[in-house]
């Protein structure tokens, strides 16, 4: 049965101003008669996106919503991870304010229950942007609170009424996986869905799994004062990432006094006297740790089980519904969006992925291939880590020419200057035409600099036009330029450097 707060702690009223937008409990379910041209399951990103597009261009809609509208985004995902990661970003600038000759005299202490009202705080003030109220009001959309399913190929049903649709998005999202280690559900642990309700600092954190919300989670709780462990059952952090960025984040998660165990199993979990006990098998040796909060983020699980898919005829798997690329399932009157059916898992990709069902379900004509997009995404540890397009394996994989221009923070004189060195740019190109392939960008605020490689391979610029771009000094931007240069250097042949040499010969005369 769902909690009358709707899983949200505390009670305060920052959280109460969320419900308020996000589900409000007196909301009049709105009645109407007639088809829609569109019926969208789930109000997160996606739903949010396709509900607002295709309202926007007069179609009817109605949008369903089982819990809050938002969906982890706003509520649990990115806008209060990014909260408490701006405190640990202000009690480590205090800690190591004495590297840039700031004195700070006594301990940095946190105050962790600030942190996480300045978070609900925060979250509470974006809420209205997800509001029932702006979608109704705004974008005449029809909202309805309940849990929707299929009751035929052209028919949901919520809480008992039915909506006929031409056209549907289901937009049901994903939910942390919670592996099967003997212990641990009695144990009881957090995921995303309950960390954001502590008020608490948990003195010893086990973070279980080494992905981006492992790391960012890991990474902000030792800044605010936990004794972090994470356990990874793979030899490195971020597999979806360049091995070196995430070889780099984890050393710097060390230097921050993150203790990382690699290559680890959780085995079983006991608890006792309000602590838990952790049974890790680590590659060389079995080992036992004692924390007081676990933290679950080994993986995300696709929200498809009270759907009634088969009512109508959409097929999906263990990884979530199934979708070509124009985003379409099995059956062609319904569309799929963001992370119910996407094995990249981002707002952004979620928010694009909307687009292009719009454009697909609604309008004849050619359709638009989501494979077209060039994804682009961001962890947001300390360095930063922001990635578009290919890796560097995945274009030679595709059969494509490619080469690497690396270019290290250590040449960067605005990343000297702030004390960032330790990052890079690494960018894959055709090495004769100079076609960006994929890009990968190491250091602070990394997931603002990807979009000019991201602008680059939209607007189909090769890396030496980027070299006529002009960046202001001193900038990390700098970086593309550099490598912009670097790549258009090499592309003086003997024949060109002697020549050129033969020219200032003569104009020297
Ligand atoms: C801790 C954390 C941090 C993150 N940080 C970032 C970040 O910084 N940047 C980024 O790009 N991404 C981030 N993400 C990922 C991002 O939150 C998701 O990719 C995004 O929310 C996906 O949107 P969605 O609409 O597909 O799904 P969701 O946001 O999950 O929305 C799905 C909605 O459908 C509803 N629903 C499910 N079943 C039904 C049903 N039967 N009937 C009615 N409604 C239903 C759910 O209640 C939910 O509201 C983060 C995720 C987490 C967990």
């Amino acid at each position: 049965m769902t909690h009358p707060s709707f899983g949200l702690a505390p009670d305060d009223e920052a959280n109460r101003k969320l419900l308020a937008n996000v589900h409000p409990t007196d909301w009049k379910t709105p009645v109407r008669k007639g088809r829609y041209n569109l019926v969208v399951l789930g109000a997160g990103t996606a739903g949010l996106v396709a509900a607002a597009g295709a309202a926007g261009m007069g179609a009817k809609v109605a949008l369903v919503e089982r819990h809050l509208m938002g969906g982890d985004c706003l509520n649990v995902g990115c806008v209060p991870s990014k909260a408490i990661i701006r405190s640990g970003h202000a009690a480590h600038a205090l800690r190591e304010g004495k590297d840039f000759g700031v004195r700070v005299d006594g301990t940095v202490e946190v105050d962790f229950a600030a942190v996480m009202e300045r978070m609900r705080t925060v979250r509470a003030e974006i809420s209205p942007n997800d509001s029932a109220q702006r979608f109704a009001d705004h974008y005449g959309v029809d909202v309805h609170f309940g849990e929707a399913r299929f009751t035929g190929s052209n028919k949901v049903e919520v809480g008992g009424r039915e909506l006929p649709f031409s056209k549907a998005v289901i937009a049901t999202g994903a939910r942390p996986v919670v592996p099967p280690v003997p212990g641990l559900s009695d144990a009881g642990f957090l995921t995303n869905e309950t960390v954001f309700n502590l008020t608490e600092l948990p003195r010893r954190l086990a973070v279980i799994g080494g992905g981006p919300i492992g790391c960012e989670l890991a990474q902000t709780f030792v800044r605010l004062g936990s004794e972090v462990t994470v356990v990874e059952l793979m030899d490195r952090f971020l597999p979806r990432e360049d091995r070196d960025a995430a070889e780099l984040l984890q050393r710097a998660m060390e230097s921050d006094g993150v203790r990382v165990m690699l290559s680890t199993k959780l085995e079983s979990v006991a608890a006792a006297d309000g602590m838990k006990e952790l049974v890790l098998i680590g590659p060389e040796a079995e080992h036992r740790l004692v924390v007081d909060e676990i933290f679950v983020g080994v993986g995300r699980t696709p929200n498809i089980e009270d759907l009634d898919l088969e009512r109508a005829g959409v097929t999906a798997d263990r990884t979530g519904v199934v979708v070509d690329d124009h985003l379409r399932t099995t059956n062609p009157r319904i569309y799929a969006s963001g992370d119910v059916c996407l094995p990249a898992k981002f707002t952004q990709v979620a928010d694009f992925a909307s687009r292009t069902v719009l454009q697909n379900a609604l309008f004849p004509g050619p359709k638009k291939k989501f494979s077209t997009i060039n994804l682009a995404w961001a962890t947001y540890t300390d360095p930063e880590i922001a990635h578009v397009g290919l890796s560097e394996d995945e274009a030679r994989e595709q059969g494509r020419d490619v080469e690497t221009i690396t270019i290290p923070m250590k040449d960067i004189d605005r990343a000297l200057a702030e004390g960032d060195t330790e990052g890079f740019l690494k960018i894959h190109v055709h090495p004769k035409k100079g076609t960006i392939h994929g890009a990968t960008f190491v250091c602070r605020r990394a997931g603002d600099l990807i979009s000019e490689i991201t602008t680059a391979m939209h607007a189909g610029l090769g890396i030496g036009e980027m070299a006529s771009v002009i960046h202001p000094y001193p900038t990390v931007a700098e970086a593309v330029r550099k490598a912009a240069d670097q790549f258009n250097r090499r592309k003086l042949t003997p024949l060109t450097t002697s020549l050129l040499k033969h020219w200032f010969a003569w104009t020297r005369k």
